[in-house]
């Protein structure tokens, strides 16, 4: 699950909304930003989310006053242009694709 305060994650794209998510106020409250972000998590994983955008935490030092804690669940996917294998790059001098941890280009056999 990727957590992000904006309202994009760097080398994702949102692919479906899933909606808003919040904890309940006293509970928000209760908790420290750490123990609020992993129950809204779990109701983030409840929906099919794979990440949080806009998350934020407030607390409060008074008891039962201006605490929350909210996000947007959303599906997110790699941004991947040219092929869909993440483990794969293209090579520097012939440009075809190779595996990522590739020493060598097998196709043009130039170090990477
Ligand atoms: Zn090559």
């Amino acid at each position: 699950m990727i957590v992000s305060k904006t309202d994009n994650i760097p080398t994702k794209r949102i692919v479906s909304i899933l909606g808003n998510i919040s904890i309940r106020r006293a509970e928000a409250f209760s908790e420290n930003e750490e123990k609020a972000m992993q129950k809204l998590i779990r109701k983030a994983e409840r929906m099919g989310a794979n990440a949080i955008i806009n998350f934020s935490y407030r607390g409060s030092g008074t008891w039962g006053t201006y605490g929350s804690c909210s996000g947007l669940a959303v599906i997110i996917e790699d941004i991947n242009p040219g092929h869909q294998d993440q483990n794969m790059v293209y090579c520097r001098n012939c440009g075809k694709v190779i595996e990522i941890f590739a020493r060598f280009c097998k196709h043009c056999g130039s170090k990477q």
